[in-house]
Order: C-alpha cells, then sequence, then structure tokens
C-alpha cells in the first residue's frame, strides 16, 4: 500500500550542514504541496553567512576526511551503499511525492530506483576511469592526471529533486569532490532524506552538504564562493546564462549547464504502428505533467499520417484524470505552483489569439481545488513563430505542424534558440540517419522518446540548452580537472 497520508510525515528541518540539522535564522520561506496548494512546511533561506559556513566545512572535509585521497574503489564502496539505502528507505518517497509533482507510484517504481542506479553507475567509475599517458619524445613520460575540484557547488530545479541530485552528486562524490547542493527552494524537502542516507552509507560528516534558499540569496552566494571551485547547475535557460556570468566573475570557474528546451518530435508517414507512436508522443509531453526539461512538446507530422495520429492523441489525451500525488492510484502530475499554472495558461492565451486552435484540452481540470492539474492540451494551425512553437511552455502542451516532405519537416524541427533533444519516427533507416544529423540538439531518440537506464549515454543540450553533459562518463570527467605532467628520464 503506497498511499500515505501527508500530515502523517515528519519533514526535515532546514539545512544539513556537516552531518547536522541545521535550522538557520534566515527569511522564512513557506512551501506548498502542488496537489492541493495547501501548506507543506516552512523552510528558512540560508544567509551568505550560513552559505559561507557550508562551503568551508565542505573544504575542510574533503581535505582532512581522506575521502578525496582514499582508494577510489573505497569511494565506490560508500556510494554503492548509498544507493541500498537509497531503495530500503521507507522515508524518501514519501517526502518526494509530497513536496513535489511527483505521483508516489511514480517515485516508487521510477524515481528511486532510477536514483539509485544513478549512484552506483558513478560508484563504479570511482576506479575505472581515469587519466591518460600522452606520447612524448624518447626519454621523456607524458602524463594528463585527473585531480577532484575540492568542493562543487550543485543547484538543482524542482520537477525531478531525487533524480536531479543524484545526477550532481553522483560524478562528483565518486571524482573525490566535496559538494554543496541547493535544491529548489519548491521541493526541498527529500535532497535532505537524501544527504542523511549518505552519512548512513559513510560518507565522511560535510562532504555532502544541503543548503535551503531562493537563487537570489543562497544561489548566487554559493555561485560565488570563493571556495567553490565548479558549479554544476540545472534549470531554466534565463538562470543558466546568470549563473554562467556570477561564475566568470567569481573566480572563473568551469560551469556545468543542464537547461530549457522545446523539442521536437518529428513523425514521417512511415513511422510504423501509429498507436505505438501516440504511445510515445503521449508519454513524451505529459510525463510529469509536461514539466521536463526533455519532453517532447512539437509533434511535426507528415500529411499522410497526420489526421489518423491526432485523432489517437485526442482520445489519449481525454483519458487522463488528476489525483492528488500522495494516492497510490495517481498517475499524472499537477503544475508546481500556480505561477507556472498561469504561465501555461498565458501561453496558450497567446497561442490563440496568434490563430492557434485548441484541438482538446485548454484548461484546469475541474473539482481539483487549489490543486493546479492541467489538461493534456494540444495546439494546431500554428506558424512557427507562434510563442506556443517557439518558448519552452513547461506543462502537457503540445503543438502540432504538418509537413510535406523531409526537408520541410526538418526545417519545422530546428528550433532557434533550444536544442535539447529530438524524436525521430520513422522506420526508413537512412532517412532516421539523415534527421539524426540534420536536427541540433543534444540527444536524438529514434523510434523512441525518452532516456533508458543507461546511464553511459549522456545528456545535455546544444546552444541555449546548455554547456556539458549530465550523466556518462562524461560528467565523471567533468568532475575532475587535468594536471599534465612531463618527465624527462
Ligand atoms: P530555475 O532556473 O528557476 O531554478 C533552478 C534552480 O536555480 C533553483 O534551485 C533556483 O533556486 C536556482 N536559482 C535561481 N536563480 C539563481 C541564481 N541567480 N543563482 C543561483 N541559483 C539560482 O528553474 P526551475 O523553474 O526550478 O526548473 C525548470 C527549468 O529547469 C526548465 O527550464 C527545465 O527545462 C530546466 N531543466 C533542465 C534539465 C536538463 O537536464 N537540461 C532538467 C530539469 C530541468
Amino acid at each position: 500500500m503506497l498511499s500515505f497520508k501527508p500530515e502523517n510525515i515528519a519533514l526535515p528541518a532546514g539545512h544539513y550542514i556537516n552531518g547536522q540539522h541545521v535550522a538557520g535564522s534566515g527569511d522564512r520561506l513557506a512551501v506548498n504541496r502542488p496537489s492541493d496548494g495547501l501548506l507543506a512546511g516552512e523552510m528558512t533561506e540560508a544567509s551568505r553567512e550560513l552559505v559561507d559556513e557550508a562551503v568551508s566545512v565542505a573544504d575542510r572535509a574533503v581535505r582532512e576526511s581522506g575521502w578525496a585521497s582514499c582508494p577510489p574503489r573505497q569511494r565506490g564502496a560508500v556510494l554503492r551503499r548509498w544507493a541500498d539505502l537509497i531503495v530500503a528507505d521507507p522515508q524518501l518517497a514519501q517526502l518526494e511525492s509530497l513536496g513535489s509533482t511527483r505521483p508516489i507510484h511514480d517515485v516508487v517504481n521510477h524515481e528511486i530506483p532510477f536514483t539509485a542506479e544513478a549512484i552506483r553507475f558513478y560508484a563504479e567509475c570511482a576506479d575505472k576511469f581515469s587519466g591518460d599517458v600522452l606520447p612524448t619524445r624518447d626519454a621523456s613520460l607524458g602524463m594528463l592526471v585527473p585531480e577532484p575540484y575540492g568542493v562543487i557547488g550543485a543547484i538543482t530545479p524542482w520537477n525531478f529533486p531525487l533524480s536531479m541530485a543524484s545526477w550532481k552528486c553522483g560524478p562528483a562524490l565518486a571524482a573525490g569532490n566535496a559538494v554543496v547542493l541547493k535544491p529548489s527552494e519548491l521541493t526541498p524537502f527529500s535532497t535532505v532524506r537524501l544527504a542523511e542516507l549518505a552519512l548512513q552509507a559513510g560518507l565522511p560528516a560535510g562532504v555532502l552538504n544541503i543548503v535551503q534558499g531562493g537563487g537570489a540569496v543562497t544561489g548566487s552566494a554559493l555561485v560565488a564562493h570563493p571556495l567553490v571551485r565548479k558549479v554544476s547547475f540545472t534549470g531554466s535557460t534565463a538562470t543558466g546564462a546568470r549563473i554562467m556570468s556570477d561564475a566568470a566573475f567569481n573566480g572563473m570557474k568551469p560551469v556545468t549547464l543542464e537547461l530549457g528546451g522545446k523539442s521536437p518530435q518529428l513523425v514521417f508517414d512511415d513511422a510504423g504502428d501509429l498507436d505505438e507512436v501516440a504511445g510515445r508522443i503521449l508519454r513524451g509531453f505529459t510525463a510529469n505533467g509536461g514539466q521536463a526539461c526533455v519532453a517532447g512538446t512539437r509533434l511535426i507530422v507528415q500529411r499522410g499520417i497526420a489526421d489518423v495520429l491526432i485523432a489517437k492523441l485526442i482520445t489519449l489525451c481525454q483519458s487522463f484524470r488528476p489525483g492528488v500525488t500522495w494516492d497510490e492510484s495517481s498517475r499524472y502530475a499537477p503544475m508546481i505552483d500556480s505561477r507556472q499554472a498561469c504561465k501555461v495558461e498565458s501561453v496558450i492565451a497567446s497561442a490563440r489569439a496568434q490563430g492557434a486552435e485548441v484541438l482538446v484540452g485548454g484548461g484546469r481540470f475541474a473539482d481539483t481545488g487549489e490543486g493546479y492539474f492541467w489538461q493534456p492540451t494540444l495546439l494546431a494551425g500554428l506558424e512557427q513563430d507562434n510563442p506556443a512553437v517557439q518558448e519552452e511552455i513547461f506543462g502537457p502542451v503540445l503543438t502540432v505542424q504538418i509537413f510535406d516532405d523531409e526537408a520541410e519537416g526538418l526545417a519545422l524541427a530546428s528550433h532557434p534558440t533550444y536544442g535539447l533533444c529530438a524524436g525521430v519516427h520513422t522506420k526508413n533507416i537512412d532517412r532516421a540517419l539523415r534527421a539524426m544529423r540534420g536536427i541540433a540538439a543534444g540527444t536524438v531518440w529514434i523510434n523512441r522518446y525518452g532516456r533508458s537506464g543507461d546511464f553511459i549515454i549522456p545528456t545535455g543540450g546544444f546552444n541555449g540548452s546548455g554547456i556539458g553533459k549530465d550523466l556518462g562518463r562524461q560528467a565523471f570527467e567533468a568532475c575532475q580537472r587535468y594536471k599534465s605532467v612531463l618527465i624527462d628520464f
């Protein structure tokens, strides 16, 4: 029985620094439950001074605890124990689902195993990837020697709090760094439990610290702190730009930026079984209520199958039912808050003002009280410059555009600023590979949409969708800096 009563859940208070809960004395921030809009709990915002304390603790811990210098396999063992505790913990899923948009069924069956597996993947990286021996003159040895940065500042968004934290902490810790992590102020609770479990697994106190608060005070203090040597961020493109600038002006720090997207789903006449394709398209734009960076929110479909595919999608969209995230039977995520719901509403209004037609959905579900459940929505009749086609809406809204030939389809699929992901649906291998080459995106999925459990495949955007990669060997390597060594003998 996964359902639970939110009033029975004890929420972790405040920040987590040096293996201790710290209440803090900054401004109080209310945290609301997306499912019903009610107050879940409160947090204090970490001031610049508290961020300084957390980073200083992390810097000391990573130098004095032996975390950076111990045999890498030992770090791997701690991370594997951490993953085991994550899977076994009775509280983690409830904390995640109470305060976020993630239904408990999805958290238990997907989020928690996915989080644990990401950490296990990086546990394996700890002693498997290293530097290089470089070809040099005779009687010399050239080497590239990796070293951890020291303290990495990590900042995560609200849409998948646990897995985003694992993508940041897994590679950073495996490579021998300490981490100070700031989760989103909208979803602060589960990350604290994650850090408690890391301590139980044997991570030295102070090597993973959590500071709570918004971007303006806590986030920017973390980015600017002189002992933070690298910043790893996931969030919107606008915030990513600010962070990149702050990191440049406060110590020229490297950044990994996983940012927004507006990803196309390009479906050709020869896509195969249209029921299966419709299912892929549907999951691509409705998962987590469309609040996923990788959401495939632009359907670009070839004329020969357009009517049939659209009719199937309309029927599927009508089958969704809202339900609070702590109910086991709920499968559909609410919007995170009223601001996000208003954003969805306003983009749909602008799209309609510029000629868009609503094929299904278009509004909030009735009878969901103060919860922010948005109906899966299809918009058609759109020009390429329509705001619904151009802007990341971050809601369950799919734009539909129809094309005749491959060149036109590829032209519609390209976006002037974003380049996170793309889906290509065709049984013609030549066409699939031409489309893969022709679309500027960090990830192209062919005849599927969405990540697999293959953590070796990195994720990251082109252009305005980001810099660098999460997941994969690349994320591990990006948590190290490389020293060039030349020895004459
Ligand atoms: P956001 O940019 O508003 O906030 C993200 C985080 O940055 C939060 O923790 C916030 O407090 C912090 N922040 C805000 N201003 C800051 C500043 N000046 N300095 C430091 N930190 C600051 O994003 P969001 O609304 O939480 O998340 C949604 C966005 O995240 C979407 O654009 C989505 O596409 C993107 N996202 C991208 C990926 C990816 O892998 N590419 C994954 C998930 C979400």
